[in-house]
């Protein structure tokens, strides 16, 4: 009787605050020892043993972070997870629990919300998380979604900003740009969706980056890679805003200079074609796209053996001396100064 069978919309206010939260959070399970009390009580209660815990938190508002025209509920809901646990991974630790609250505005109907949690529900078991509490609440515009992720980690692995010495090297993870050209094609589909409704979007030839932007994950499997290696970063972070603005953070908070070369930056093939395509220089896109979720590290220079030939990593700079500043070298050899935006062209040395 909630249900309209018709429309296969189920009206959240017929549903109830707590049936809601019954209903999205009954078919999660606790897979982690340190999670003594998860879902059920006014607290849940953690218990890491000798481990420091490691937390962090996000909020993603409608129309400002997300925009439902274009990014399906289930992919969202994995997004707005993996993005909270790549800050975790940031940090060189493991996730192991979550929480989630929404605010939700009434023209969104049960399935729409039973949406969201599967892709919550995805990211949890992918990631091996437990989804431990949250809070449900109605808006009176659009959605709202907050995720806080803990974590663990022994506390001499944990990897700060602050902590890279002049001469470290610089690494990434993966490949860089893939999101942001997603993003450029989904926003391009958009617009002529808006012309001709009935069009039909040939996305296969763009199935990578579609997918990075839509899909991203987050490298769960570096901190271990890590270990395995026998290698302790000594400064990470992710890479949310993009490179550019990532080795700023890292430069500042340990207060040194980076030397950046161009012909190091890892780039897919098809982030290559498309920036051709799109008539942007895919070097911009690395530096300043951002939404990639790649860890962004620097390992002593006696590390370079371990480090070297991985394909998981590339190395693509060094640190230098404070006062040498943050550059990019050029494939034609200039050296560049990084902004947050990128880079500033007006600037050559
Ligand atoms: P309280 O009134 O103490 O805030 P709630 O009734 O809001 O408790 O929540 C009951 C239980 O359900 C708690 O364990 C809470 O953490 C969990 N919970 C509430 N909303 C959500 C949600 N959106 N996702 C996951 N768990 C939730
Ligand atoms: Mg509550």
């Amino acid at each position: 009787m909630l249900e309209d069978k018709n429309q296969g919309r189920t009206s959240l206010e017929k549903l109830g605050e707590f049936g809601l939260i019954d209903h999205l959070t009954k078919e999660f399970t606790i897979q982690h020892e340190s999670t003594v009390k998860g879902i059920g009580d006014d607290a849940a209660v953690l218990d890491f043993k000798y481990k420091k815990t490691v937390l962090s938190t996000d909020l993603l508002i409608e129309g400002v972070h997300f925009d439902l025209s274009y990014v399906p509920l289930k992919h969202l809901g994995y997004k707005a997870v993996v993005v909270n646990l790549s800050d975790i991974y940031a940090m060189n630790a493991t996730a192991t629990q979550i929480t989630v609250s929404i605010a939700v505005s009434n023209r969104f109907p049960l399935e729409a919300i039973e949406e969201l949690y599967a892709g919550i529900a995805l990211a949890c078991k992918k990631y091996k998380v437990d989804l431990i509490g949250g809070d449900t609440t109605s808006s009176t515009t659009g959605l709202l979604i907050s995720i806080t992720a803990i974590g663990e980690a022994n506390e001499e692995n944990i990897a700060y900003r602050k902590g890279a010495k002049p001469n470290d090297l610089l690494v990434v993870s993966g490949d860089l740009g893939g999101a942001y050209m997603g993003l450029q094609v989904l926003e391009r589909e958009k617009e002529v969706f808006k012309v001709n409704p009935n069009s039909q979007p040939d996305l296969e030839p763009y199935s990578y980056i579609v997918e990075r932007q839509l899909k991203p994950e987050a490298r769960k499997d570096i901190s271990g890679l890590l270990q395995v290696l026998g290698v302790q970063p000594t400064s990470m972070i992710d890479i949310s805003d993009g490179l550019s603005s990532e080795i700023l953070h890292l430069c500042k908070n340990s207060d040194v200079g980076c030397n950046l070369y161009e012909d190091k930056i890892p780039l897919d093939p098809t982030v290559i074609s498309a920036c051709e395509e799109f008539n942007i220089d895919s070097t911009m896109v690395a530096l300043s796209g951002g939404e990639d979720y790649e860890l962004l590290f620097t390992v002593a220079q006696s590390d370079f053996d371990k480090i070297k030939g991985n394909p998981n990593l590339s190395i693509i700079g060094h640190m230098t001396d404070a006062s040498e500043g943050a550059h990019l070298i050029t494939r034609g050899d200039t050296k560049i100064p990084l902004t947050a935006q990128g880079w500033n062209s007006f600037e050559s040395e």
